[in-house]
């Protein structure tokens, strides 16, 4: 069995520390060690009161998720072990020394009293997962602290730490020196006012109170499409909330509870959302590389370009507490893109994410700076200047000529050659790719490319200085538009071939959105704006891709997309609401008339798949090309840097749960009747299906 609970005594208090190094989850041993534990100490005519905490750095992290949906375990369940403690007639005390997440809180709630240390982050990350706190939680967090702030708290899965978690009525004493020493003081304490117990199953005023106010479930339940769309989980949440609001009967809601949650526990968004839960963690580990490479640790970092993204990239540094020059050769963009850092930390202030002391100390860690040579000392210089290989070049042999020895030189594009890149330097092993997303002080993830010459140390470093800065890093091989964007680029043709060939935007739009995206690609192409493309196309004398012709009519019309209320569709003043438009939707149907497309009719199942498989297909062949690591790692790309809908999964997965025959057999009939090199069957893909496999077992 996994872990182990140690017992002590100090004259009439039992100590139990829970030992499952490093965040002691509630593995089979730490259950059993508790149940013990706790029986032993009831049967100890001397002790008077019991006190739980944890040793290492957590007190419960939560479940052990790796024994999720394993055969039944030889120890006692999560739920005997918090009815042995909540039926205990001598005060239980959790002392909270760390982490007190999930199963961890439900055991805290399980007992009379909880003391915390001031560090100590407790919370109830369920629904991340596609679950729900099934171990009391939606019971006993209402019946402690009132329903709707129990259901804001699980709905959103965020830790609170002690100090906020005693305001909300969750801790009872935070504790600043020595939890353990003082818990045990406490629990004397208690032991002389009479042993009282307080057993939170048995606290009705708040529940009895939300009664008066049933309508709440009914408006949180329809806002749930918007804050939770399409997501399983948070429904039953809400569900098992309004039973503990609605019984007297605390085990009737036990039960409501243990039914839904088995309702998650069965259904494929929580078998997703772990997929996408362990690839995440999985996607930094790469092969090759170990923990003796060298990782130069960066203390002050210089940023090249300060337009939408060197902007972002700054403050991602200024964020983690990294000092970091920022250069632009344009003063009004240097001036600019400055303004908008004060903006957006602004922002962040009045939303009171940030204090305005958190503000200023971030902003004083950027320094803008006219001035190439100013780059120079920093440990990492992150290039964000425009999309064009010739002035990259420039700007690397520029920066080869000035950076310290040992800097790591980056390159922020979406998809250019690193290593034609790092060619024009002496240092061509010093040279990768860290692609950012937009905007980058917001989006989680981070491809870093790998470049033919990249050292194990400068990917290792760049690796290392991701999760510093606190994002879901990938690593991807050089290809043009890495992982992400040369997925992309099927989905949007396809987008674009359907307008062709008939469907119209707000059809192909609202069956992304039906799937789970943040808007479809046509929506979307309105808010990045057609002219980028269109501009970036009358820069090479323009472009014979029948895929070009609408986004370019729709341009020379001077329909630029949100920024100037037209595009696919229209917007009212200031709205980025879109509205379908009579004649947006004339001009798709003349050029694809002009073009000579005949009109045929979608049906939504085939609009997906035309959106999707190109995805799929792309990812495979990345796979087998060695440019993508692990399916996983696709997945992690697409959730966290495409708005692809967690809960499915990612592409990948998304592609496993429909068999890979099935896609297989529509990839290929697209192929035969378009003979577009794109829906060409990937090798991988072929095999896998006829091996009855999936990508997921790719990666075990
Ligand atoms: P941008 O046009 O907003 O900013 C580019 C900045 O570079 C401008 O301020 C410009 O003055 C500056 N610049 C140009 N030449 C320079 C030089 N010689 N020396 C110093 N500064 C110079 O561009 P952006 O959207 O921030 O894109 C920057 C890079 O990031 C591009 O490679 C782009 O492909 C990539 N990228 C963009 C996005 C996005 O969504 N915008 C996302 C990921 C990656």
């Amino acid at each position: 069995m996994k872990g182990t609970v140690h017992y002590t005594e100090d004259n009439n208090i039992a100590l139990l520390k829970i030992d499952n190094p490093p965040v002691n989850p509630l593995s089979s041993g730490v259950r059993q060690g508790l149940y013990d534990g706790v029986s032993k100490a009831l049967v100890a005519e001397h002790i008077e009161a019991l006190v739980l905490t944890g040793m290492h750095r957590a007190f419960i992290a939560g479940a052990d998720i790796g024994e999720f949906g394993e055969a039944a375990q030889e120890a006692v369940g999560l739920n005997e072990v918090i009815e042995k403690i909540e039926s205990s007639k001598k005060p239980v005390i959790a002392a909270i020394n760390g982490t007190a997440f999930g199963g961890g809180l439900e055991v805290a709630l399980a007992c009379d009293y909880r003391v915390a240390s001031e560090n100590a982050p407790v919370g109830l990350p369920e629904v991340k997962l596609g679950l729900l706190p099934g171990a009391g939680g939606t019971q006993r967090l209402p019946r402690l602290i009132g329903s709707e702030k129990a259901l804001a708290m699980i709905l959103s899965g965020e830790p609170f730490f002690a100090s906020a978690a005693k305001t909300l009525g969750i801790i009872d004493h935070v504790v600043v020196q020595d939890l353990v020493e003082e818990t045990i003081e406490f629990a004397k304490n208690i032991v002389l006012g009479g042993s009282k117990t307080r057993k939170i199953r048995d606290i009705s005023d708040q529940i009895i109170e939300d009664r008066q106010n049933l309508k709440m479930f009914e408006r949180l339940k329809l806002s749930l499409e918007k804050t939770h769309r399409g997501q399983f989980a948070p429904l039953k949440i809400v569900e098992c909330v309004e039973a503990a609001v609605r019984s007297d009967n605390f085990d009737d809601g036990l039960a409501t509870e243990r039914e839904k949650f088995s309702e998650c526990l069965k259904h494929p968004q929580r078998e997703a959302l772990i997929h996408i839960f362990f690839s995440e963690r999985a996607a930094n580990k790469i092969p090759g590389l170990s923990k003796n490479d060298v990782v130069s640790e960066v203390k002050k970092a210089s940023v090249v370009g300060a337009g939408t993204m060197g902007g972002g990239i700054a403050m991602c540094f200024a964020n983690a507490g990294i000092s970091v020059r920022l250069h632009d050769n344009d003063e009004d963009n240097l001036n600019r893109g400055m303004e908008l850092i004060r903006k957006n930390y602004a922002g962040t202030v009045e939303k009171g994410r940030i204090s305005q002391a958190e503000m200023d100390k971030r902003l004083s860690l950027i320094t803008p700076t006219i001035e190439f040579v100013a780059l120079a000392d920093g440990d990492i210089v992150v290039e964000a200047v425009y999309e064009n290989l010739d002035l990259k070049k420039e700007i690397f042999s520029k920066l080869d000529k000035v950076m310290k020895a040992d800097a790591i030189l980056a390159s922020n594009t979406s998809g250019l050659d690193i290593d034609a890149i790092a060619a024009v330097t002496k240092r061509p092993h010093s040279v990768c790719g860290m692609h950012f997303f937009s905007p980058a002080n917001v989006m989680k993830l981070l491809e870093v490319i790998r470049g033919a010459h990249s050292s194990k140390a400068t990917l290792a470093s760049a690796m290392g200085l991701a999760k510093k800065l606190d994002k879901v890093a990938v690593m991807a091989g050089n290809c043009p538009g890495f992982i992400g964007n040369r997925m992309l680029r099927g989905y949007s043709q396809q987008a674009q071939m359907m307008i062709l060939e008939g469907a119209l935007p707000a059809q192909i739009d609202r069956v992304m959105f039906d799937f789970g995206l943040a808007m479809g690609p046509f929506a979307m192409s309105d808010m990045v704006g057609l002219d980028l493309g269109w501009r970036a196309r009358k820069m090479v004398g323009g472009s014979n891709e029948v895929t070009a012709r609408i986004p370019d009519e729709l341009c020379e019309l001077g329909r630029y997309g949100q920024k100037n209320g037209k595009g696919y569709y229209q917007y009212e003043d200031g709205s980025r609401t879109p509205i379908e438009d009579a004649d947006a939707n004339e001009v798709i149907r003349r050029v694809a008339a002009e073009l000579g497309f005949e009109k045929k009719e979608f049906s939504n199942d085939e609009i997906l798949k035309r959106c999707l498989y190109p995805l799929i297909n792309t990812g495979a062949n990345l796979l087998s090309e060695g440019h993508a690591l692990r399916a996983g790692d696709i997945d992690t790309v697409y959730v966290n840097g495409y708005g692809f809908p967690k809960y499915t999964g990612g592409p990948m997965w998304f592609a496993d749960t429909q068999g890979l025959e099935n896609v297989l057999n529509d990839i290929e009939r697209f192929y035969k009747e378009t003979g577009d090199d794109l829906w060409r069957p990937a090798e991988l893909l072929k095999t896998l299906a006829r091996d009855g496999r999936t990508f997921a077992s790719l990666d075990t």
